[in-house]
């Protein structure tokens, strides 16, 4: 399966996918990720409708703790950090950005917004599985075996995402106004140089 395939994010259901009963706040739930011809399938079950054919052909499973997710957060200022930075990678199908998100998991496991639910292989292809915290949404995160020597490039480069741009120094700011003012003075003299097919003005002797 191409890289590609493997980014898409799921989301985990408000009700059991069996009984259909709404998950209550607290309660356990079942995860099974399986692969059909069509993608991945999420599964999320309850502990009565979970069974051992659904484990059976699972390339995946977790627990968890339904929890009622928050009401959103009124929108505050927007800012690029490591998560709305994975969200948007993870749409993204530049396979140059695999290193790049996979650091980024990494990060936001660290922060505990992501859990690492579990890894899997598909093809060689090693990919880990983490659930958002809050929201239950499902990651998949194919991990691009980066080298040491790899590393502090990426490193480098998601760190840089995450920076805002730096403000000008005092110094940087003194040379743009004096380069403007420069700029200035150079317009105003263009515009007062005669036009070249102008006449000198000729010196009048006085007698
Ligand atoms: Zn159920």
């Amino acid at each position: 399966m191409p890289i590609e395939e493997w980014d898409h994010l799921q989301v985990r259901s408000s009700l059991c996918n069996g009984c259909q009963k709404p998950f209550e706040d607290k309660e356990d739930y079942h995860t099974a990720l399986s692969l059909t011809p069509e993608g991945y399938r999420r599964r999320d079950l309850c502990q009565a409708c979970w069974g051992a054919a659904e484990r059976g052909s699972a390339i995946s499973y977790w627990q968890g703790t339904f929890q009622i997710p928050p009401p959103p957060k009124p929108e505050t200022l927007k800012r690029e950090d490591a998560e709305s930075l994975l969200r948007k990678f993870i749409d993204s199908k530049d396979p140059g950005h695999a290193n790049v998100r996979y650091i980024l998991a990494i990060m936001l496991e660290r922060k505990r917004t992501l859990r690492h639910r579990d890894t899997t292989e598909q093809e060689g292809q090693k990919v880990l599985i983490y659930e958002h915290a809050r929201t239950g949404e499902t990651f998949l995160v194919p991990d691009p075996r980066l080298r040491l020597d790899q590393l502090e490039a990426v490193q480098t480069e998601v760190s840089a995402l995450l920076a805002p741009p730096p403000a000008p120094t005092p110094v940087e700011q003194a040379l743009a106004a004096v380069e403007q003012e420069a700029n200035a003075a150079a317009i105003a003299a263009a515009e007062n140089q005669p036009p070249n097919d102008a006449e000198p003005p000729t010196p009048q002797a006085q007698g």
